[in-house]
């Protein structure tokens, strides 16, 4: 199998939907072997369903509670029993939002957000890290789903807004703490994508977050892909701490 990726072993959180959906795509493409994980364990087993016709493979799905210490190691212990290794490439892709005004938020969409956006991601590269460091292997990469709201802010978005600022200067940390490992840890910062994450934000928002962006469309979960692909990819070989804005120019 040829591609930029091919013969890895890549995990990708997030499976059953969007950019997480769009990644294992572009990684099969790209000849990975993909394990696709996501709470949604019907979405997971139909993405990882798609790409095994288009691209075979030992591909796999697996449920996954990211903000869940357990559910984590549970899932770590499939993936040795399955594949004898830890996988090389681990793209976190889960994330939720709980959008409210400030003076409404409550405390369990607070946590909530928190809790998988940034504790999650927390989980699942320390976990995966730590087996890639216990295995004796030498190479990694990992990418973690920040966003451009992380840096300029939204209405409506503290609490994610937050969680992705954390995800963000979370990433560049554990950079510098995983070069020695050969482990590289990198951020994409989406802007406008259009996901069922952003299916439920109204037209008259929709319409307005449209005048702020340069190249005058909404960015298609595919053109995240990519760029994950990429740093996943041994081409990015000396990208490291980085936040890749995907945002069309926002
Ligand atoms: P999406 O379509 O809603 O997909 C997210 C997936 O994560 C869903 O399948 C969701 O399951 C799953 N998930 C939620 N909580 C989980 C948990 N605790 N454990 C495991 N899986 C969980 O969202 P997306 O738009 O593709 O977003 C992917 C990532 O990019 C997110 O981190 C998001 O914050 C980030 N991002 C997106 C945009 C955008 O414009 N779409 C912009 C910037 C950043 P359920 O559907 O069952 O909750």
């Amino acid at each position: 199998m040829s591609g930029i990726v091919a013969g890895k072993l890549a995990f990708v959180s997030g499976a059953a939907s969007g950019i997480g959906r769009a990644t294992c795509q572009v990684l099969a493409r790209e000849g990975a072997v993909v394990i696709g994980a996501d709470k949604n364990k019907k979405g997971a087993q139909e993405t990882i369903e798609n790409i095994s016709k288009l691209h075979q493979n030992n591909h796999f799905s697996v449920e996954i509670s990211v903000s869940d210490s357990k559910s984590v190691q549970n899932v770590l212990q499939q993936i040795m029993q399955q594949y004898k290794k830890p996988p090389s490439i681990v793209i976190n892709c889960a994330g939720i939002t709980r959008d409210n005004f400030l003076l409404k938020l409550s405390e369990e969409d607070f946590n909530e957000v928190i809790d998988v956006n940034l504790k999650g991601t927390f989980l699942v590269v320390q976990t995966f890290a730590k087996a890639l460091v216990d295995s004796g292997i030498n190479s990694g990469s990992f990418v973690n789903m920040a966003s451009i709201i992380g840096k300029i802010g939204n209405m409506g978005q503290t609490n994610y807004a937050a969680s992705k600022a954390g995800v963000e200067l979370f990433t560049k940390s554990a950079a510098k703490e995983f070069g020695k490992f050969g482990i590289r840890c990198n951020s994409v910062l989406p802007g406008f994508i259009l996901t069922p994450m952003t299916e439920t934000i109204p037209d008259k928002v929709k319409m307005k977050l449209l005048s702020t962006i340069a190249c005058n469309r909404y960015g298609k979960p595919e053109e995240v892909a990519e760029v994950i692909a990429f740093l996943a990819s041994d081409k990015s070989s000396y990208v490291n701490g980085a936040s890749i804005e995907v945002t069309g120019g926002m």
